[in-house]
């Protein structure tokens, strides 16, 4: 099989679904956001992926490689975006650049490592640990299926494994009581409630699945 190369296009491809995701989800992420916090995590996600597709073209244009682009994306949505969750998925994108300079294609591996610099950065900045009831439950167990990718797996199937560890660490917040972000000051109150970072994280990276499925392999 050759191998499955990442150009910038699918990356941009990539966003402008997010931004076409995040619109057809925004109620639903607010819905749970309005359960145990203030109701606006799918419109924090919809300005900020609304603004990242207005500014595509020029994006395009004037981003050398992958690494730019992925930068500016991440600085969109940090300037853009109230809340946590703009600061936290901010710095998710732009560490994404750490170890890809220059490149104008990515290889699979070279991907995972990509989501591994973004998870990373969204620790740092937010320090949750897992069980904390944020996005970090359902990123790190997606982290977790990357890491073990391997030259000669199948990307897609790898993703696809990702994804689904994504929505059962998002099912785990369900009974968890909120140890970081606005849902903590609700205590026990949190229980019997998903945590909606964690299922707005799972439904980003199924878009870049959905957008993985449609190259040729
Ligand atoms: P805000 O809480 O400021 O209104 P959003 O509603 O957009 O921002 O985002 C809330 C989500 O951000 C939560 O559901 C949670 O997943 C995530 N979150 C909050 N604080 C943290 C943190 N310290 N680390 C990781 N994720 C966090
Ligand atoms: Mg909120």
């Amino acid at each position: 099989m050759a191998q499955l190369i990442l150009d910038k296009n699918y990356f941009i491809e990539t966003f402008k679904q997010l931004a076409l995701m995040a619109e057809e989800n925004r109620d639903h992420l607010s819905k749970l956001d309005s359960d145990i916090g203030d109701g606006d995590h799918g419109i924090n996600l919809t300005i900020g992926f609304r603004e990242v597709s207005k500014q595509l073209p020029t994006l395009e244009q004037s981003t050398a490689d992958i690494a730019e682009l992925m930068k500016k994306v991440g600085m969109i949505l940090l300037s853009k975006v109230g809340g946590a969750s703009g600061p936290l998925y901010g710095s998710f994108f732009m560490k994404m650049a750490t170890h890809i300079a220059n490149k104008q294609q990515v290889t699979f591996k070279e991907f995972c490592q990509m989501y591994q610099d973004g998870v990373e950065a969204v620790q740092l900045r937010g320090k949750a640990e897992l069980d904390d009831k944020t996005m970090i439950d359902a990123l790190l167990p997606g982290l977790e299926v990357l890491k073990q990718y391997q030259e000669g797996d199948d990307p897609v199937q790898t993703l696809a494994n990702c994804v689904a560890e994504m929505k059962k660490g998002s099912d785990h917040t369900i009974p968890l009581i909120a140890k970081k972000g606005r849902s903590m000051r609700l205590g026990e109150r949190a229980i019997g409630h998903r945590d909606a970072g964690s299922e707005s994280s799972w439904m980003i990276m199924d878009v870049f699945l959905q957008q993985l499925k449609k190259l040729p392999n």
